[in-house]
């Protein structure tokens, strides 16, 4: 999860680097008044917590990367196996291979009701 503030001037997203689950949180962390200076067009906003969104990061883009090749590397190694371990080992093929999609879609679950929550609360 990522947040970011939209510029009054030119509408650019900014990113605010923060931890905060919900918006009390972040006005906890950054005060009621949060000072942005834009990246796109360097003019500096006041905003209020009420303000920063919450979104998806880059880091859904990496985990699913990774999720694939965990994949490939899994079904890799079970193949091998299966030629020594005989007829049992096909039943642990689909299992091999499903576990980095389970992580990969648990997280993403959890990735999105922290957004949800985050949007949805207003101070
Ligand atoms: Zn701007």
């Amino acid at each position: 999860m990522i947040l970011r503030i939209y510029c009054k001037s030119c509408s650019k997203p900014n990113k605010i680097n923060s931890y905060a689950s919900d918006r009390v949180e972040l006005a906890k962390e950054k005060g009621d008044l949060i000072k942005v200076k834009c990246n796109n067009c360097s003019k500096t906003h006041d905003y209020s917590a009420n303000d920063v969104i919450a979104e998806g990061s880059i880091l859904n883009l990496i985990l699913l990367v990774g999720m694939i090749i965990g994949t490939i590397i899994i079904a890799n190694f079970l193949i091998q196996y299966i030629d020594k371990g005989g007829i049992y080992s096909m039943f642990l093929l689909p299992v091999g291979i499903s576990i980095p999609g389970i992580i990969y879609y648990s997280w993403l679950l959890e990735e999105k009701k922290r957004i949800k929550i985050f949007n949805r609360f207003r101070k």
